[in-house]
C-alpha cells in the first residue's frame, strides 16, 4: 500500500512532470522561501464531513442574533443592550463559577473568532450576506470601542488577540475600508488593561494585575498574552502599521518559555496547552515576519516535546495540561480524566503550527501529525448547534464517552468554525512552479502557476469510509494536460 509518505514524495514528482524545476534546500534543511498557502477561493472541497462541518458552522454563524453578539460589550461600555442573551460564557453576568467556567466566564470570547470565520468564509463562498452580516457588527462595535470593556475584566489580551485577528481578516477578505482605523482605536482602549510584555500565568499575572488595582484572584491570571504576537504580525504585514510589529515583539514570552525551548530544555510540563501551543505559531511568525531563528528553534524543539507526548490518534494535553515526560502520565490520563484533548482549540492551534513548520522546513512529519489530529480527533467533533452546545473535549478515557460541554458557547465554539473554514488551504501548497499536496481530503485546487500553466488537480473517493480503494482513487490526478495515473 502506498505510504503516506511515499505519497507525498509522488505527488511533489507529479507536479514536477508537470511544470516544475524541484525547490533548493539551504545546507540546515530550511527554504529561503517558504511554501506558500492557496487562497481559500482555489480550493473545493467535494462533499464530506469537511465540508459539511463548513456549511453547518457557518449557518450557525449566519443566523446568530446580531444584538445577542454585541451584548457584552454595550452592557460593559453602558451603551442600550437590547436583545436576549447568549447564554454560556459569553454573556455578561455575574460569573457562577462552575467547574466548567459557568454562566459568565468569559464575556464576548468568541466574538471576533465569529467574525473571522465569516469573513474566511466569505473568501471561500462569496455569500453577500457573510460580509453583510460582519460590517453591520463592525458598524455597531465600534461605540464599543472604550476602556470601560477591559478595565475589570478576565481576559482582556484573550478578547484583543481575538478581536485583532477579526478585523485584519475583514480587511483581508471583505475589503472592509475602515477595519485599520477600528483595530487602532480597538488597541488606544485595550492598551492600559494588557500588561507590559508578555505574562506567564499565575503568580507574574497576579503581581502585574494587582499594580494595577485590578483583581487578582486565581480566575484572573490565566489570560493569554503570550499569544498575541501572531496576529500583531500579521497585522503589521497586512499593512496596519508598523506600531503592531513592536507590540508583537513585546509580547513573546521569551524568558520562561521560547528561551529554554530554544536552547532545547523541555518546559512544557504543567502549562496550559492549548494556549502555549498557540504561543508556538508567534514564535512561527516571529521567524516567518522577523527572521529571528531563536524562535524557529523554539517552535520547532516544542513541537518534537509535544509529539512525544501526544496520544496516539493525535491530540494532547490530558486536563488542558502539557505533562512531564517519562513518568507513565498519559497513560494515567486514560482512567483519570474524560478531559483528553481540547479538541477544536487544540487542534486550531495545532494545525497553525504545523501548517506554518510544513511551510518553512517541507519535513512530512508535520503533515503527519496534522493528518491524524483531523481524522482522528476535530472531523469527529460534535456539530455546533445554534443553542449555544459545542464539543469541547475528546474522552480517551477507557470509559469514554462524547458528549457536549456543560457550557453553551465556550471557547471551542470560536474555534470550531475556523478549522472548519481552514481545512482547505491545509491540503495544498505552492512554490515557484511545483504544486505540493499534504492531506487527503476530497478536493479540488485549481491554480494558474508563475509559467501560466493552468492547473486543475482533484482528489477523488470517500476517504476516510473508503481506504485502500480510495487511495488509489485520489492518486488518480486529472489535469487540464491529462497527466493521470502517477500510481
Ligand atoms: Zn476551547
Amino acid at each position: 500500500m502506498t505510504s503516506r509518505r511515499s505519497f507525498l514524495l509522488g505527488a511533489a514528482a507529479a507536479s514536477a512532470t508537470i511544470c516544475a524545476k524541484p525547490g533548493t534546500l539551504s545546507a540546515d534543511g530550511l527554504n529561503s522561501i517558504p511554501l506558500e498557502t492557496f487562497d481559500y477561493s482555489q480550493v473545493t472541497l467535494a462533499p464530506s464531513l469537511a465540508q459539511t462541518q463548513f456549511e453547518q458552522t457557518q449557518s450557525i454563524l449566519l443566523n446568530m442574533n446580531e444584538d445577542s453578539m454585541l451584548k457584552p460589550m454595550r452592557t460593559r461600555t453602558g451603551l442600550p443592550a437590547p436583545g436576549p442573551h447568549m447564554g454560556g460564557w459569553y454573556d455578561e453576568i455575574p460569573n457562577d463559577k462552575t467547574p466548567s467556567g459557568g454562566g459568565g466566564f468569559a464575556p464576548a470570547e468568541a466574538f471576533g473568532q465569529w467574525l473571522s470565520a465569516l469573513a474566511r468564509g466569505y473568501a471561500i463562498t462569496h455569500e453577500p450576506r457573510n460580509k453583510e452580516k460582519v460590517e453591520r457588527i463592525l458598524a455597531a462595535y465600534e461605540p464599543t470601542l472604550q476602556q470601560s470593556f477591559f478595565k475589570n475584566f478576565r481576559f482582556p489580551a484573550y478578547n484583543y488577540d481575538k478581536s485583532v485577528q477579526a478585523l485584519i481578516d475583514a480587511r483581508q477578505y471583505l475589503g472592509t475600508t475602515n477595519a485599520f482605523e477600528l483595530l487602532n482605536k480597538m488597541t488606544d482602549a485595550a492598551e492600559p488593561w494588557l500588561p507590559p510584555h508578555a505574562l506567564d500565568r499565575g503568580e507574574p499575572q497576579r503581581k502585574w494585575r494587582a499594580s494595577i488595582g485590578e483583581p487578582t484572584s486565581d480566575d484572573f491570571t490565566w489570560d493569554e498574552s503570550y499569544t498575541m504576537p501572531e496576529n500583531l504580525y500579521l497585522a503589521a504585514e497586512r499593512g496596519a502599521g508598523e506600531r503592531y510589529r513592536r507590540m508583537a515583539r513585546r509580547y513573546l514570552l521569551d524568558e520562561t518559555w521560547f528561551d529554554p525551548l530554544a536552547a532545547n530544555q523541555n518546559v512544557l510540563a504543567g502549562h496550559h496547552a492549548y494556549s502555549f501551543c498557540n504561543s508556538l505559531s508567534s514564535a512561527m511568525q516571529a521567524w516567518l515576519s522577523d527572521g529571528s531563528r531563536k524562535h524557529l528553534d523554539a517552535a520547532t524543539n516544542a513541537f518534537q516535546f509535544l509529539d512525544r507526548q501526544s496520544f496516539a490518534t493525535g491530540g494532547w494535553g490530558p486536563d488542558e495540561s502539557f505533562i512531564a515526560p517519562g513518568g507513565g502520565k498519559l497513560y494515567e490520563s486514560l482512567s483519570s480524566t474524560h478531559h483528553g484533548f481540547e479538541t477544536p482549540c487544540g487542534s486550531y492551534a495545532h494545525f497553525k503550527l504545523t501548517r506554518k513548520l510544513l511551510q518553512v522546513t517541507r519535513d512530512g512529519r508535520y503533515g503527519d501529525s496534522m493528518e491524524r489530529v483531523l481524522y482522528n480527533t476535530v472531523l469527529g467533533a460534535k456539530p455546533l448547534m445554534a443553542d449555544g452546545r459545542s464539543f469541547y473535549y475528546s474522552d480517551y478515557n477507557f470509559d469514554g464517552s462524547k458528549v457536549y460541554f456543560p457550557d453553551a458557547w465556550p471557547c471551542c465554539s470560536g474555534t470550531l468554525p475556523l478549522v472548519a473554514a481552514d481545512y482547505r488551504i491545509l491540503c495544498y501548497f505552492h512554490s515557484g512552479a511545483e504544486l505540493f499536496v499534504n492531506l487527503y481530503l476530497p478536493s479540488t485546487v485549481r491554480w494558474t502557476n508563475q509559467e501560466g500553466a493552468e492547473i486543475r488537480l482533484v482528489q477523488d473517493g470517500d476517504y476516510p469510509y473508503e481506504s485502500k480503494k480510495c487511495i488509489k482513487t485520489i492518486c488518480n490526478f486529472h489535469t487540464d494536460k491529462k497527466i493521470n495515473n502517477q500510481h
